[in-house]
């Protein structure tokens, strides 16, 4: 199991409207994406700082995931993403061979292309926590 850095951190917004003129006129980062994924229900914004992105995600319909986590905690870090090293397979079956629960048995497409995969929060201390890995660059 190796990670490589943290890919990006997610954050539930209520609205990317609303909260992209944070991140680009009081933190000065630059908005360089914006991805609607239809099967997770959310519209995500992009931004880079250094090699981490910013994920911003806004729900689009209330009873998807983020829908729910706004619901439920309002808005705010939903989870953190580490960029996986030697295959997103392997680190998962290393994961779950050590009794962590994962809500990915196997990777799916995510936003930009990735291969993600999500680790159940009851077994990381209560961070929802991403793998991830660019399939242009495996190297298993
Ligand atoms: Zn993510």
């Amino acid at each position: 199991m190796k990670l490589s850095h943290i890919e990006h951190i997610g954050i539930a917004v209520k609205s990317l409207e609303a909260a992209i003129p944070y991140y680009e006129n009081m933190l000065g980062l630059k908005c360089y994406a914006v991805e609607e994924i239809t099967e997770q229900k959310v519209k995500t914004a992009f931004f880079k700082v250094g090699q981490t992105k910013i994920e911003l995600l806004e729900s689009t319909d209330p009873e998807g995931p983020i829908g729910k986590f706004i619901e439920k905690k309002g808005e705010g870090v939903h989870h953190i993403a580490f960029a996986t090293e030697g295959g997103i397979q392997n680190s998962l079956d290393e994961l779950e061979s050590k009794g962590v629960q994962l809500i990915d048995k196997s990777p799916r497409k995510g936003a930009e292309g990735l291969n993600i995969a999500f680790l159940h929060p009851k077994s990381t201390i209560g961070v929802l926590t991403e793998l991830c890995e660019d399939p242009n660059k495996v190297n298993c």
